[in-house]
């Protein structure tokens, strides 16, 4: 059956996305060994594994990261898989879910956990209550947007994103300890209010959740803002020094930082009306700009651009 394009346009899902696939980059990494073939899991460092779900067009990735006394995982992937067993399988600590923000994609496995921090704001705390129906995860699962067979676990039917408990409202400057680590909590709204960046100073990595990765990055959905996202790029260039390595929720798993200053700088431009070439197109209705960079393209209402 092909995906039928009906509400957006090549722009956002281009045909046969997953010909790309796999991409060369995860081959640096030792691959974990595990029953559910849904999951792709990689260690990226001693501490680090991504969680990778190549199978749907998203390619989301979700992080568990091990201090001496707990983990956090950054973030529980599109809810099609058991996360929740992956991580089990992984490690023994106690685990603290920490979420980029509340888009459906991050937040699938979150009702499998008792302890969950999200950043407080009208958004997330609407998203805790009511999760996503089916029908506003649009064609996640229809189609072409997924190319590996479904888990024979789950119910193709019933699925959608469950709403879940929060047991910790985080705020920026926030920071999760988990023994000899830390991860300091920096809100960069933007792609979403309620975006947050995960900063680890002694290990030197920054996970950027949706802020940053390397494929089209969102910024024309009416809960986005550009001047926003703007005012978190500059927020997140300044603080380069602190961090040697990028880990995005999408694609893939540890990219170099200078890719933030110039995502920042593409942004400026965008806003200014000197960034050049774009391409036209719409997305769910809305009539977008896509400007086109070497590792990351941005994809803006065309009203504002
Ligand atoms: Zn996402």
């Amino acid at each position: 059956m092909a995906y039928s394009n009906d509400t957006e346009s090549d722009i956002i899902v281009p045909k046969k996305w997953y010909e790309k696939l796999p991409r060369e980059v995860w081959s640096h990494y030792p691959k974990v060994d595990q029953t559910d073939p849904w999951f792709e899991i990689y260690k990226l460092t001693e501490s680090v594994y991504a969680i990778y779900e190549d199978g749907q067009f998203e390619e989301v990735i979700s992080y568990l990261v091990l201090g001496e006394e707990k983990a956090a995982l950054i973030d529980t992937g599109n809810g099609i898989g058991n996360i929740k067993a992956v991580v089990d399988g992984l490690t023994d600590l106690p685990v603290i879910v920490v979420n980029t923000h509340t888009h459906g994609d991050h937040i699938g496995g979150n009702h499998q956990f008792t302890d969950v921090a999200v950043l407080e704001s009208d958004f997330s705390h609407n998203k805790a209550d009511n999760g996503q129906t089916r029908e506003q995860m649009g064609h996640y699962i229809d189609g072409d947007m997924v190319w590996k067979p479904l888990p024979p676990y789950l119910d193709v039917e019933s699925w959608r994103i469950h709403p879940f408990k929060v047991t910790r409202w985080l705020k920026d400057g926030d920071k999760v300890e988990l023994g000899d680590r830390t991860l300091d909590v920096v809100h960069t709204p933007g792609h979403s209010p309620d975006s947050i960046c995960l900063l680890d100073k002694k290990n030197k990595i920054l996970w950027t959740g949706d802020s940053f990765y390397p494929a089209p990055i969102y910024v024309y959905a009416p809960t986005t803002n550009l001047d926003q996202f703007i005012a978190s790029f500059k927020k997140m260039t300044d603080m380069i020094p602190s961090y040697e390595w990028v880990m995005p929720s999408h694609n893939e798993p540890r990219m170099e930082r200078h890719l933030i200053k110039e995502c920042y700088e593409a942004a400026v431009n965008i806003k200014n009306g000197t960034a050049g070439e774009y391409t036209e197109g719409e997305a769910a209705g809305i009539k977008v700009h896509r400007y086109d960079y070497e590792r990351f393209s941005l994809i803006v209402r065309a009203e504002r651009a």
